[in-house]
Parts: C-alpha cells; structure tokens; sequence
C-alpha cells in the first residue's frame, strides 16, 4: 500500500538507513527525536555542493566544545556528549534526493530529562512576544533592562528569562551592545500600546 510509505515520519524509530524526504523534515524528525528523548540536537557539521547539502552532522547540545570564559561554566558545559547522528543526500542512484540516515551514535555522557526540554520549550517566547521584541529593538531601539520590564507587565504569565530575552534581540539586533535604555521612547511605546489594547 502507497500511503504506509509516508508513515515515515512517526517518532518512534530512528534507525540506520532510515530515509526522510528533505533535509527540512530529516532535520525537524531529529530534532523532536531528541526533544522525545530529552535533549536537545544541534545541527552540527555540513558538506555542501554548490547550494545543496550532501552530508550533514547533528549533535548532542551536549556534544560541542565551549570555549568559556568562567570556570563555573566549563564545568557545566563542557561535557562533550558523543551523540551524534550522520545524514546524507546521496547524488548517485537517488533520483529523489531522498536523505538517508548512515550513522547513530545514540549514547550519552550525561542524564536525559524530558521535562527539562518540554520546560524549556514552554518558556520560549510566543510570536506576539517576538514581534514585540522586535518592534522595540528594531524600531525604538529600547535596551533589554526596559524590554525586560515592558514584557513582565504585558505578559505577567510568562516567566522572562535574560539569556532568552538577549539572545531574541541579537536576532534583530547583531550589535546587542548599541542598545540604548531611551526612557523616553519606552514610554512613548507604552502609551501607543495602551492605547492599542483599550479599542
Ligand atoms: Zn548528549
């Protein structure tokens, strides 16, 4: 039966061999693997012809070298998992592009939680909070502290972590460090917000 073929995608089986239609759903497949599994992936090393990918390397979050600054973090981090999971896009004899699955290393040095990942996926900011974020780096230039105070009150339910907050505005902003904390233009976008609500 042709449909079963699709069946592919069902979480529960990561094997050798295992194929997957693009490099999209071969990279979204292992990471809710991993988030099924209790760690995070990271896409790791890639091979490349021209614009196509033919080999790509996901990693443990665990599984890379830090080069840290304080000491309280290397001993964290710097764990080198050696999960690792080798894909590659064949050009011969694979008229589809099909990716296949080559290589498991499924061990890690360190304990598994599903919770802690399902906990970090719940505290990531919603796309109101993203565009909110961006709005207020992009467009009025309001450093983190006012961003931080901004989102507290207009989301009291969601907890704001900072290294969540800095990292979404590097997104918009690479040079992090030309924020200004402009009092002015954080009230300006206060007042336009609680005016936007109260229609
Ligand atoms: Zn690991």
């Amino acid at each position: 039966m042709e449909m079963n073929y699709n069946v592919e995608n069902n979480s529960a089986s990561l094997h050798t061999g295992k194929t997957l239609t693009s490099w999209t759903i071969c990279d979204q497949f292992i990471s809710n693997w991993g988030k099924s599994n209790g760690f995070g992936v990271i896409k790791d090393k890639v091979v490349k012809k021209g614009v196509e990918i033919r080999r790509r390397t996901y990693i443990c979050e665990h599984g890379r070298k830090y080069t840290c600054k304080s000491a309280k973090e290397t001993s964290t981090k710097k764990i080198l998992c050696p999960w690792h999971v080798n894909a590659s896009c064949p050009k011969v004899n694979n008229p589809d592009s099909a990716i296949f699955i080559n290589k498991i290393v499924d061990e890690h040095n360190h304990d598994l939680s599903v919770e802690a990942v399902k906990f970090r996926e719940d505290k990531k900011f919603n796309d109101e909070m993203v565009r909110d974020i961006q709005f207020m780096t992009d467009h009025c230039k309001i450093g983190a502290t006012a961003q931080r105070r901004y989102l507290e009150g207009k989301y009291p339910s969601q907890p704001i972590y900072s290294q969540d907050l800095y990292a979404t505005i590097k997104k918009f902003r690479p040079t992090a460090k030309s924020l200004s904390n402009d009092a002015a233009q954080m009230s300006d976008w206060l007042d336009e917000q609680k005016e936007r609500d109260s229609r």
